[in-house]
């Protein structure tokens, strides 16, 4: 063992020493529920044996050290290890940006005023289309990396603002071609966003999307979503696009009770869907629901903070035995924030929830989301070598120190980003 290496890009193979301590969601299953939420495995102070890109072993320095005598050690200066972030809900296909609606709203504007000043989705569905496959897939290499800085190691990215065959499937292009660098991505096509304005109706979009992009989507993605919403689609059309998308071999995911009760939880339930994401205008008997089903309830903070919209009814959920996950929601319009420990804090201050229930939230469970909890999720032997290394006394102040920029070290897979 070469001691004393304070080198930060080992090879895949290696031992982290000098950690204050190592905080995981604790035990094997997933997805977590109720008073599991709440445990937490710790050891402190800590070592993981990091080997091939895996976690070989984790806890006690001394014990760590014994069965991999033979790996180089990487000096972690007393910061604490947290498995890497999951983001299971962004939305990072895009061009342009919303700041001067942001602003217009921040005075009063209604959506009419911002529709009249050409602000809205189909601003950015423009400019989105204006980008082209290189233009966006800078555009989501850019916002994965913006994730990984705070710690994020696996996004979900959803298409959704091309709204086009081309531009539906270079967003997807985009989002696949971009894992692994610097991040682990999850495609989900969301061609039924809304409804473009070439299209009369929604029913006539759906056609098309079904007939001409899906098949194509399929290759590239792993889950279907759509936004129920009024104005938006109906659950009938939302039944009908995700069913066709589930023969294609896609999950189905959907955005659902947002402003209003459209059926999206029944129907998220029915078809056994993924999530159902959103939910600020769920209530008791959406929440009893939920916690019944196998469906696991997104809940997205910043969209609710920033639309001045009421918070999820997050302790609700959990305490009735939901499946519930936290995500950023990244996107230019209602959610233009790409850091899951300013969730984590909301989650905390807003929504009723403790620091360990929204560390489960962001990893075990949006790795549950996403497909993905055999091998994400936490800092155990056999899982990925996904690491946010947090720069504090405490795991906490991921949640604690709002904005903060605690987390200093990111590793994927073995690999320091
Ligand atoms: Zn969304």
């Amino acid at each position: 063992m070469h001691v004393g290496t304070t080198a930060e890009r080992p090879g895949s193979s290696y031992l982290l020493v000098n950690l204050t301590a190592a905080v995981s969601p604790a035990g094997r299953g997933a997805p977590l529920r109720g008073g599991d939420l709440s445990r937490l495995e710790v050891h402190e102070p800590a070592a993981i044996a990091v080997v091939e890109g895996r976690i070989a072993a984790v806890g006690a320095p001394d014990d760590v050290k014994q069965g991999h005598a033979d790996l180089a050690a990487v000096d972690c200066r007393r910061r604490v290890a947290v498995p890497g972030l999951i983001d299971c809900h962004t939305h990072p296909a895009f061009g342009g940006d919303r700041a001067a609606e942001f602003d217009l709203r921040a005075q009063g504007a209604d959506y009419e005023q911002i529709h009249a000043s050409g602000g809205g989705i189909l601003s950015t569905v423009e400019a989105t289309r204006g980008l082209g496959q290189s233009g966006l897939e800078r555009a989501v290499r850019r916002h994965l990396g913006w994730m990984a800085a705070c710690g994020t190691t696996t996004a979900e990215c959803k298409s959704g603002y091309g709204l086009n065959h081309e531009a539906e499937l270079a967003s997807l292009r985009a989002a696949a071609g971009a894992s692994g660098d610097p991040i682990e991505t999850s495609p989900t096509f969301l061609g039924a966003h809304a409804v473009p304005p070439e299209f009369a109706d929604a029913d006539a979009y759906l056609d098309m999307l079904i007939a001409d992009v899906l098949p194509e989507a399929a290759g590239l993605a792993e889950a279907a979503d759509v936004f129920v919403e009024r104005g938006a689609f109906t659950a009938d059309q939302a039944g009908r696009y995700l069913r066709a998308a589930m023969q294609h071999g896609l999950a189905a995911r959907m955005h659902g009770d947002q402003f209003s009760e459209m059926g999206a939880m029944e129907l998220a339930i029915e078809l056994g869907a993924r999530s159902v994401d959103h939910l600020e205008a769920t209530g008791t008997e959406g929440v009893r629901r939920l916690a019944g089903s196998e469906v696991a309830g997104v809940l997205l903070p910043v969209a609710a903070l920033q639309l001045r919209r009421p918070m999820p009814p997050a302790r609700a959920l959990i305490d009735a035995g939901a499946i519930v996950a936290l995500a950023t929601d990244f996107n230019p319009g209602s959610a233009f924030c790409h850091s899951l420990p300013v969730v984590m804090s909301l989650a905390c201050t807003q929504m009723g929830m403790s620091a360990v229930e929204a560390l489960a939230a962001c990893t075990v469970n949006a790795a549950w989301v996403l497909g993905r909890s055999d091998r994400l999720g936490r800092l155990a032997p056999g899982y990925d070598a996904d690491i946010a290394l947090v720069d504090a006394p405490d795991w906490r102040f991921l949640a604690y120190h709002l904005a903060g920029a605690d987390v200093t070290g990111v590793i994927k897979r073995g690999r320091w980003l």
